[in-house]
């Protein structure tokens, strides 16, 4: 039997992504730049609709970056931070010198938690600093409570940045994920819904924030004939050659959600009569998850002392990648010092919690492979 590793989240090209490639080199656009950036913007604002910008850059963390700084978090501000995320959402809060304020998860997307956010602002706001901006995120695909975290940003008017960097293909209320914040943030690093190899982009509402983050994505420079700067620029941008990856994978974007969806149902099926395993779902019909990861909890209580960690090992013993929620913020030693507002929630997910394979090019026999190890597993604790 063939045994080779079954991973949580691969590449998956769709085929024409060496067309884009090779049309660059081609016509020498090996440089940043040029006609595959602003091809797979433009793919991007298509597919995104209401009326955004798009500007593609090295990383969603360059982006997260730039977003902050264009809502215009200073050294010293407090930024407000979903607690279980991956570090890349709050170390560029770091980067600038700002305080990071984490927040809880709700029990129903995992997501910033709307009782904890608004008490944060409110005692944030009492110790004399209000917060510069709300770092919300899309986990794992599943929309947060757009329409509550929106309503309390607009209430404290605080800004928010949308980590859509799992979110690719998602929608609330039949609106794209990326489009709600007023900064938006992509990833197309390698495990991600849709891959250039590397890199993301950032989302914006008005064409002069778009292109404010594209000027300090180029090095900040100046209009005059020599290199002339005012500000400090960083060196963001995506180059040709990754975009044309990024074009090939717009146009088996959707293909690609319905296959990792397909996934979801997959571990829905498989799951549904053992009573202590609950496969992560959207809340109502109102979210649309492009289900980047498949994630499990597990209630050891109901599955006979069966936990995440033992059925990692077991998937590892069969060569088979799974992984546990991401570990939240504030129990991280590098973040450990900064304010946390919340209970237990994130904290609990993630002991009990396990993403499971959930790429968009498992094959059926990969399937069988994840199928066995759960059957052998539940069958000897059942
Ligand atoms: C992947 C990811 C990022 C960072 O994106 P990169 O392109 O890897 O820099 C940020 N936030 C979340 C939630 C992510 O999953």
């Amino acid at each position: 039997m063939n045994n080779s590793k079954i991973w949580l989240s691969s590449p998956h090209m769709g085929g024409s992504e060496q067309k884009f490639v090779q049309e660059a080199f081609d016509t020498n656009w090996v440089a940043p730049l040029g006609p595959n950036v602003n091809g797979l913007e433009k793919d991007l604002e298509n597919y995104l609709g209401s009326d955004c910008y798009v500007g593609a850059l090295s990383s969603g963390t360059a982006a997260i970056h730039l977003g902050l700084i264009l809502l215009g978090v200073q050294a010293g501000d407090e930024v407000i931070c979903q607690s279980m995320t991956f570090s890349a959402s709050a170390n560029p809060i770091r980067y600038l010198g700002a305080v990071p304020i984490f927040i809880d998860s709700e029990k129903e997307t995992w997501n910033l938690c709307p009782v904890a956010l608004e008490e944060a602002i409110v005692d944030r706001i009492a110790k004399g600093k209000k917060p510069k901006a709300i770092i919300a995120v899309h986990l794992y695909g599943v929309p947060y409570k757009i329409d509550e975290i929106t309503a309390i940003g607009v209430r404290y008017e605080i800004p928010i940045l949308e980590d859509s960097a799992e979110a690719l293909g998602s929608s609330y209320k039949g609106q794209q994920c990326g489009t709600f914040g007023t900064i938006g943030v992509l990833s197309f690093n390698g495990n991600k819904i849709i891959t250039t190899s590397g890199g993301g982009a950032i989302v914006t509402k008005t064409k002069e924030l778009k292109e404010k983050a594209i000027f300090l994505a180029t090095q900040a420079r100046d209009n005059a004939p020599h290199y002339q700067h005012s500000e400090v620029g960083y060196n963001y941008r995506m180059s040709n050659i990754c975009a044309g990856i990024g074009r090939g994978q717009m146009e088996v974007l959707d293909a690609h959600v319905n296959l990792r969806r397909a996934m979801n149902s997959f571990y829905k099926d498989l799951f549904n009569t053992y009573d202590g395993i609950t496969v992560f779902t959207t809340p109502n019909e109102d979210y649309f998850s492009n289900s980047w990861l498949s994630a499990i909890l597990i209630d050891s209580d109901k599955t006979n002392g069966l936990t995440a960690d033992k059925i990692r090992a077991a998937l590892d013993a069969a060569n088979i990648e799974s992984r546990p929620l991401w570990k939240p913020m504030h129990l991280q030693p590098i973040f450990k010092e900064y304010p946390y507002y919340g209970n237990e929630v994130a904290q609990t997910l993630f002991e009990t919690g396990l993403c499971l394979p959930s790429g968009s090019n498992l094959s059926d026999e990969e399937r069988n492979r994840i199928k066995t190890v759960f059957l052998n597993l539940l069958t000897k604790t059942n």
